[in-house]
Order: structure tokens, then C-alpha cells, then sequence
């Protein structure tokens, strides 16, 4: 089947965020040279995730599990020389995949943990303990009805189904 080539997915992109920059790359493929990810596991590419939104592949691009390969450390952002802001990009692109459904199913227990106990990782209570033996302060907790009250108006509970602990 032919792939249908577009400049819509780039418009929608253009208008979101640092997105416009991305009407400045030239293929170059600097952000790759550089990225961590990329050193881990060639399946991992940025120039190539950018060459699937220039040419408009949306569904392709959002429903791939490589989008969340990226660790966000930014060195593309500061590598290329066309000023594209890469890392932001791909934010905007997570941003929409979970709109459509399409993320790591983990992260449904890291939203739990941010929604019940306003940290992502909240830390056990040997963890606790040992600070405690090392003389280091108590972790604040944040206030967690004030990160749920945030999530709720944005959509991001509603977006992610998430369910409150049962005490
Ligand atoms: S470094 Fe910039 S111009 Fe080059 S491929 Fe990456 S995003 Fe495009
Ligand atoms: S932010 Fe992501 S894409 Fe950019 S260099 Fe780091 S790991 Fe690679």
C-alpha cells in the first residue's frame, strides 16, 4: 500500500507549542548524532520521528511505541542547527498519543502513584527508615488534593481512567 504524503500533521503540529520550529528542519539528522537513545537502540531515531511528521504520517508516528524511547535530556534541542526544538516536539507528540490512547501501559501505575500520593515514586517505608537512620529529613508530601484538582481540570484523569486506591 502507497503512503500518502501530507502537510497536515506538520500544520497541526506547527500551531501546538515550540512546534513551528519544526518547519526548519532540513534532514540533517544532528539531533540523531547525539542522541542517547539512538546509542541504545537503532529503532530509536528523532531525525526519522521529524521526516514522519514532515511528511505527515500521523497515525504511524503517534501509534508507535518508539515515541516513548526518548529520555527528554534535550541534547538534540541543543544540537541542531536549524534551532528545531526536537525534544519539545516530541513532547507535543506524546501529548497527542495519549490523547489517542496509544502510551506505555506502566505508566497508568505512575499516574496512580502521582494521583494517590502526589510523588511517582512515593518510596516504601524501609526506604523511609533508612533515611531516617541517616539523619536525612522526611520527604515533604506534596498536597495531593491540590495535583488532583489540577489533574481534573485539565482532563488528565478523565484521559488516563484512572481509578483512587481503595483505603
Ligand atoms: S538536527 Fe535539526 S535540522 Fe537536523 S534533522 Fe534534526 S531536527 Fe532536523
Ligand atoms: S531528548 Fe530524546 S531525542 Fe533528543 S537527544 Fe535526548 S533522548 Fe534523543
Amino acid at each position: 500500500m502507497a503512503l500518502k504524503i501530507s502537510s497536515e500533521f506538520r500544520k497541526e503540529i506547527s500551531k501546538l507549542g515550540e512546534g513551528f520550529s519544526i518547519n526548519y528542519c532540513y534532514q540533517c539528522g544532528t539531533c540523531s548524532g547525539g542522541c542517547p537513545a539512538l546509542r541504545y537502540t537503532k529503532v530509536y531515531n528523532p531525525r526519522r520521528i521529524m521526516e514522519n511528521v514532515l511528511l505527515g504520517f500521523k497515525e504511524d508516528t503517534l501509534k508507535d511505541p518508539v515515541l516513548w524511547l526518548c529520555t527528554m535530556c534535550h541534547a538534540c534541542l541543543e544540537a541542531c542547527p536549524q534551532g528545531v526544538k526536537v525534544s519539545e516536539i516530541l513532547i507535543i507528540l506524546r501529548n497527542l498519543a495519549t490523547q489517542i490512547g496509544s502510551y506505555p501501559e506502566h505508566l497508568n501505575a505512575e499516574v496512580s502513584a502521582l494521583l494517590d500520593y502526589g510523588l511517582i515514586n512515593p518510596g516504601s517505608g524501609a526506604i523511609q527508615r533508612r533515611r531516617q537512620q541517616l539523619g536525612l529529613p522526611e520527604v515533604p508530601r506534596p498536597k495531593v488534593d491540590n495535583i488532583k484538582k489540577v489533574a481534573d481540570e485539565t482532563g488528565f484523569i478523565k484521559l488516563t481512567g484512572y481509578k483512587p486506591k481503595e483505603e
